[in-house]
């Protein structure tokens, strides 16, 4: 997809601080972090929200978690806990419309979320 930021990034026509990738996705800061450990995982493929996936994405997920729990283990969050999110549509606040993992971690969080 031309105009989305992700696709852009995973095409490498925008820069971003990359730290892991896979066959499928790729792993990169996040820009704004909201905690110490603040990564997102995006798929490769463009879907535009999790409302998008079909039964041809399950492994991929998978995937996606697990390189988050294979990150927050190289960044020492693993026992102290992390937080996964991917948020959907305007209730969720979702800003980009490319579906990505956020790997949050290094701090307290609090439950309910805001
Ligand atoms: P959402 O609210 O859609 O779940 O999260 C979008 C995330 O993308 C935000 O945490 C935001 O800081 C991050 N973000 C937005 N633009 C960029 C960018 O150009 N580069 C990187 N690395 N992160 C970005
Ligand atoms: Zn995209």
């Amino acid at each position: 997809m031309k105009d989305c930021l992700f696709c852009r990034i995973v095409a490498g026509e925008i820069d971003a601080d990359l730290v892991a990738e896979g066959d499928g996705w790729v792993a990169f800061h996040d820009i704004n972090p909201q905690a110490p450990t603040h990564v997102l995982i995006v798929p490769r493929e463009h879907i535009a929200t999790t409302n998008d996936l079909g039964p041809g994405h399950e492994a991929l997920i998978g995937q996606m978690v697990r390189a988050a729990a294979e990150l927050a283990e190289r960044e020492g969050i693993a026992g102290s806990g992390y937080r996964l999110v991917f948020n959907c549509n305007r209730d969720a606040g979702q800003a980009v419309f490319h579906i990505h993992l956020h790997v949050l971690g290094g701090r307290r969080m609090t439950w309910p979320p805001g």
